[in-house]
């Protein structure tokens, strides 16, 4: 059993004085009966055996007359020699956690004890709650001031004004798509060819490979299980004897250790089945694809590609055309933009014709009345 010596704080002269002394080593003062003793965390054991049999005794006894702090072993108080009677107060031995002794564990204790009964706020609480407004107070304005700015750039962004919109080209682009008929290699599995193919050669292909269970196999496994491993002392709490010294308490509780253990476990074997079929390579006419004819320009005179379809050897198989309006705000900044154009608008107009447009507060083009819902971008 581990003992170690406590210390006390005299109520007079606030020194520390050792567990073991009657009175204050500073001022002489003896003892109070209210001593608190205290263990620092990191205490060093006792080895002296009278320190140990004085621990050992007992809690101590207060004198009823002078108030004297008696150790268990006397049997007359020091102070004005009456005899220890069950009259006289005794102290009682108290057990807490390991760390619940020291001078500051006690002070929060106490702190703990006199806040739960009193009523009046501690100063501490009352600034911290001063803090906590300032800050919400703070966040708060930064919040409105935030929502300002945000409805203000939203207001902005409603404004536009007229602006005339003069259009400074026609970017357009057309492409045909062509097919031409033509005698094409192919394969396929057998059941998937066209009827017009014209079989070359056949081959048996690997077409895929099936997993079929094909019986089970045993496969031992290891585990790991706690189990108990007896029992174990240990400590639990420190037990402040009232006499100066303190004492470890032991508890007793279950070890545990990890068993590796082996087991059997049942396994599908699957076994890989190729699947084989015929696969064709043949010969067939059909249309393919022959690329495009692209034409482009940057003017108001979009032309289609010269294209030779006989329907025979070669045909269209699509077309596709493109149209961007390029404009600027007249007599504005030189700044411009691209209007994507329909196929069926681009000829309502025409090079330096002038439009009637919108711009918001940056300057920007936002709109054009002319075009309606138009997809309007920067032009880099
Ligand atoms: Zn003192
Ligand atoms: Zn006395």
């Amino acid at each position: 059993m581990a003992v170690y010596e406590g210390k006390w704080r005299c109520e007079r002269c606030l020194s520390v004085n050792r567990g073991r002394d009657l009175n204050c080593l500073s001022c002489g003062v003896k003892r109070s009966e209210n001593v608190e003793f205290f263990l620092d965390d990191d205490a060093a054991e006792v080895a002296d055996e009278q320190l140990i049999s004085q621990a050992n005794a007992g809690a101590d006894w207060i004198c009823l007359y002078c108030g004297t702090n008696c150790s268990a072993s006397q049997t007359q108080c020091s102070g004005c020699g009456s005899p220890r009677t069950i009259q006289n107060k005794q102290l009682i031995e108290e057990t807490r956690g390991v760390n619940d002794w020291s001078e500051a564990a006690l002070k929060a204790r106490n702190a703990q004890t006199t806040q739960n009964f009193s009523p009046v706020q501690p100063q501490k609480s009352f600034l911290s709650n001063r803090l906590v407004k300032f800050i919400l107070a703070g966040t708060g304005a930064a919040g409105i001031l935030l929502v300002g700015v945000f409805a203000v750039l939203m207001y902005l962004s409603t404004l536009s004004y007229p602006a005339e919109i003069e259009i400074s080209g026609l970017e357009w682009k057309r492409s045909i798509s062509l097919e031409e008929y033509k005698t094409v290699t192919e394969t396929a599995w057998e059941g998937e060819i066209p009827q017009a193919a014209r079989v070359q050669s056949k081959e048996n292909a690997l077409h895929h490979v099936d997993k079929i269970p094909n019986g089970t196999r045993t496969v031992p496994e290891t585990y790991t299980e706690r189990v108990s491993d007896g029992t174990e002392r240990y400590v639990c709490g420190r037990t402040s004897k009232k006499n100066g010294f303190f004492e470890d308490k032991y508890c007793t509780r279950t070890k545990y250790k990890s068993v590796t253990k082996t087991r059997n476990r049942t396994e599908t074997i699957y076994k890989d089945v190729p699947v084989y079929k015929t696969r064709y390579t043949y010969l067939i006419d059909k249309w393919v694809s022959a690329g495009d004819q692209t034409t482009s320009g940057n003017n108001f005179d979009p032309q289609w590609a010269n294209v030779k379809a006989d329907n025979i050897h070669t045909r269209e198989s699509g077309r596709t055309e493109n149209y961007n309006l390029l404009c600027k705000e007249f007599g504005g900044k030189n700044k411009a933009y691209k209007v994507k154009l329909s196929p069926q608008n681009w000829a309502n107009f025409r090079q330096n014709q002038h439009l009637h447009g919108k711009i918001d507060f940056w300057g920007e083009l936002i709109s054009i009345d002319e075009i309606p819902n138009a997809e309007i971008s920067a032009q880099k």
